[in-house]
């Protein structure tokens, strides 16, 4: 992690990340963005959230949007029509049972349409100051099982694995640390193993291809 963290200093950070720090950490934000970054490319999930908070920055005012407004604005991030359903019955659940604000406990979170663990701890992360979560997605569910952390099925299996073998002060940073490495480097396909910083460490469980090393470029 101490290699990671040197590493990733300069490469672009995951779009949730960036749109926490530019709205202050703001709960529903980070919570939305989260909800539309599912299964979508940084840069759609970037601009989608952006057109969407121009039009809509509270509960309150989003909720009052139609699902079909939503939808246009929100396009084209994977599963849109879905995610517009999701998005405005959170914005009511958020109004009607939560006073506006934004849950700030697992339990509560995972009750609000569309919204599961990953969801759940990047928001009590980086909108809740947590200590105690760390959010994992389908970049930290491969890198992990790579490096040999962890011997799991699914990203749920690797997030409880990951409480058990890495150490507590890591665990707010583990998903920005891997997601930008994976987005980078460990890739989902062709890693580039011959320029990482982890390579005479790392396992490469399950890695059969590498990526060729690209020119002028060293992540050491
Ligand atoms: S050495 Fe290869 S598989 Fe291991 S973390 Fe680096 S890029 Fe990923």
């Amino acid at each position: 992690m101490r290699r990671l963290a040197k590493a990733i200093d300069g490469l672009e950070e995951p779009a949730v990340e960036k749109i926490a720090k530019d709205q202050k950490d703001d709960p529903f934000q980070v919570l939305i963005a989260t909800m539309l970054s599912a299964q979508t490319r940084d840069a759609v999930t970037a601009s989608a959230s952006d057109r969407l908070f121009r039009v809509a920055r509270t509960p309150r005012t989003m909720a009052k949007l139609p699902a079909s407004r939503i939808e246009k604005l929100i396009y084209p991030v994977s599963f849109y029509r879905n995610k517009a359903v999701h998005v405005r019955r959170t914005c009511e659940q958020i109004l009607t049972r939560y006073a506006g604000r934004v849950p700030s406990t697992m339990e509560t979170l995972l009750t609000l349409p569309g919204v599961g663990r990953k969801t759940a701890n990047l928001v009590l992360i980086l909108a809740h100051s947590s200590q105690d979560n760390i959010c994992v997605d389908t970049h930290v569910h491969r890198i992990a099982n790579r490096l040999g952390w962890v011997t799991s099925r699914t990203p749920d299996d690797t997030e409880q694995a990951l409480y058990e073998v890495t150490r507590r002060r890591w665990w707010p940073v583990i998903n920005l640390y891997l997601v930008t490495w994976g987005q980078n480097v460990c890739r989902p396909v062709y890693p580039l193993c011959p320029q990482c910083v982890l390579v005479d460490i790392c396992p490469k469980v399950g890695v059969t291809r590498v990526g060729k090393p690209i020119k002028g470029e060293s992540r050491k």
